[in-house]
């Protein structure tokens, strides 16, 4: 029964939440992945690691409702390794605790299908960590308990042995009790649990939505009744909660509890993405545009055979340097060709890029728009220029150039596209307004992602805060009725950051 195919399923952990809290073997199985069935609880930041052709399929189970029955999810495992694909199995925390791991290796295992199982941290260990409560102490707690707090369908009790449970000493977890606390509180105390034993209830715990709710196991029912407590939570019980005041860190940094969404993709996200994490926001990656190869290269091509007849250079944009740089070496031209030519960027990261080349720099205007480079030039008539940039691009450049008098070729050396991607998680936290910021790196970014989920939920996106990279951005998105709120005085993503730290973020949304 077992084929020899290179098919097989990678269960893998994905940690609680945060996306930094994956594991490297976890990376890297997802870089290898051809399908992807991930989780409602799966952080979507984490498709920034997928290969662009995988297969990404929504299996979330909600509050133990499943979206997907288990049934299913199984027979698509086994249908999808059997077309020799390696199918990544992404589940929330680690998928030996709870959540039907076992139940689900036990499948693919029957059906003849090679697995592998790559552990994540779980979320007992990784919100207690976030939250700030040690789990064990040498003084306080010797034993841990990891405790299912749902019952099985169609019946009342919770099939646990509460009066060994409520006589442990030690530190208690219970996992999906959300819904449960009442009941679990009145258990463990009827059985001789004290009533003064502190308890925390985290909800979505290591992401921006992290919520802790404290008191004693006499108190929390009232304490936290007039919130609603929606999975995913978990409650840790016991004397170590105690700690949380003198170790908490992650509610304390500068950003926490915000999310805000990075519609860049390649490095430019990476660095924001990075920058968010520390600051302790949640990123989540929605990327909105992807670069790709122009229709037709025979523009570039037939300027880079005559290079040296031109007096300038101009590079707008970090990918209009590295496509053309690609491009020289495919048609093996020579960068020597460029001696005498004067080079224009637009922008310091731009900037960096020809620098990276081994070229020196020229001119880079004061501000980082075409606007400031036209400014900064003087007396060109009759000299030659090339731009080579993307297929649809602003015009002001190469108009302004030709009626100062210039001869411009403008020469496409990428195009840019839209991604395909999955929405669902996006569309339900603008819905349910857990969005607080979307950030915004060029116009194409702003009309990309209205295209993208602009038609259905417009009304949610105008009441986000909107940071936007410079003023053209700004302008794109105002126009289209988009709350501007952010913009930096240099337009550099790291002066965004800069600027998003620095604007005192009222909760957006609802
Ligand atoms: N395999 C997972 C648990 C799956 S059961 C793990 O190892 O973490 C789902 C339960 O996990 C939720 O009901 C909740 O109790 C807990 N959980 C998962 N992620 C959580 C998070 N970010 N914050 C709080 N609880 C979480």
């Amino acid at each position: 029964m077992t084929n020899i195919n290179k098919g097989k399923v990678v269960l893998i952990g994905a940690g609680p939440g945060d996306v930094g809290l994956l594991t490297l073997n976890g990376k890297h199985w997802l870089q290898k992945a051809d399908v992807v069935l991930y989780d409602h609880l799966v952080n979507p930041e984490m498709i920034r690691f997928t290969k662009k052709s995988a297969e990404m399929i929504y299996v979330g189970k909600k509050g133990g409702i499943a979206s997907m029955e288990q049934e299913r999810i199984n027979r698509l495992l086994i249908s999808k390794a059997h077309e020799d694909k390696i199918v990544v199995r992404l589940k929330g925390g680690d998928p030996f605790i709870f959540g039907r791991g076992g139940e689900e290796i036990q499948a693919i295992q029957a059906a003849g299908i090679p697995f592998i199982i790559v552990p994540g941290v779980t979320s007992v260990t990784g919100v207690a960590a976030y939250v700030g409560i040690p789990l064990t102490h040498r003084h306080l707690s010797s034993t841990l308990s990891i405790i299912t707090g749902s019952n099985e369908k169609n019946q009342g009790d919770i099939h646990i042995d509460w009066e060994k449970i409520a006589s442990r000493s030690g530190t208690l977890v219970f996992l999906m009790g959300a819904r449960k606390l009442p009941q679990i509180v009145e258990k463990l105390i009827h059985f001789g649990k004290n009533p003064d034993t502190p308890i925390a209830i985290v909800q979505w715990g290591t992401t921006a939505r992290q919520k802790t709710w404290i008191g004693t196991l006499g108190t929390i029912v009232e304490i936290s009744a007039k919130d609603k407590i929606l999975p995913p939570a978990l409650t840790i019980i016991g004397e170590v909660v105690n700690l949380k005041s003198t170790i908490e860190w992650y509610e304390k940094l500068p950003l926490f509890g915000k999310t805000i969404v990075v519609t860049r993709k390649g490095d430019q996200a990476n660095s924001m993405i990075d920058r968010l994490h520390e600051l302790g926001a949640e990123p989540f990656f929605f990327p909105v545009i992807e670069t790709i190869a122009p229709d037709d290269w025979t523009p570039l091509d037939n300027a880079l055979k005559t290079l040296s007849k031109y007096d300038g250079l101009i590079f707008t944009s970090v990918n209009g340097v590295r496509f053309f740089a690609e491009r020289i070496k495919a048609v093996e031209q020579d960068i020597r060709e460029l001696k005498g030519v004067r080079i224009f960027t637009i922008g310091p990261k731009t900037a960096e890029a020809v620098r990276d080349l081994g070229i020196r720099v020229d001119v880079v205007p004061e501000n980082f728009v075409a606007e400031s480079l036209i400014a900064s030039m003087e007396n060109i008539k009759g000299q030659r220029f090339l731009i080579p940039r993307a297929t649809v691009a602003r015009e002001i450049l190469p108009e302004q150039l030709r009626k100062m008098g210039a001869i411009v070729d403008v020469a496409p050396a990428y195009q840019t596209v839209l991604p395909s991607q999955p929405v669902d998680t996006l569309e339900k936290r603008l819905k349910e307004g857990s969005i607080d910021v979307i950030t915004f790196t060029s116009s194409s970014t702003v009309t990309n992602f209205l295209t993208l989920i602009g038609k259905k939920l417009l009304p949610e996106i105008k009441k986000v805060t909107i940071a936007c990279i410079g003023p053209i951005t700004a302008k794109t998105a105002r126009e289209a009725g988009l709350n501007v709120k952010i913009m930096p005085e240099q337009y550099t993503v790291s002066s965004l950051m800069d600027a998003i730290e620095n604007y005192s973020l009222g909760r957006g949304g609802k």
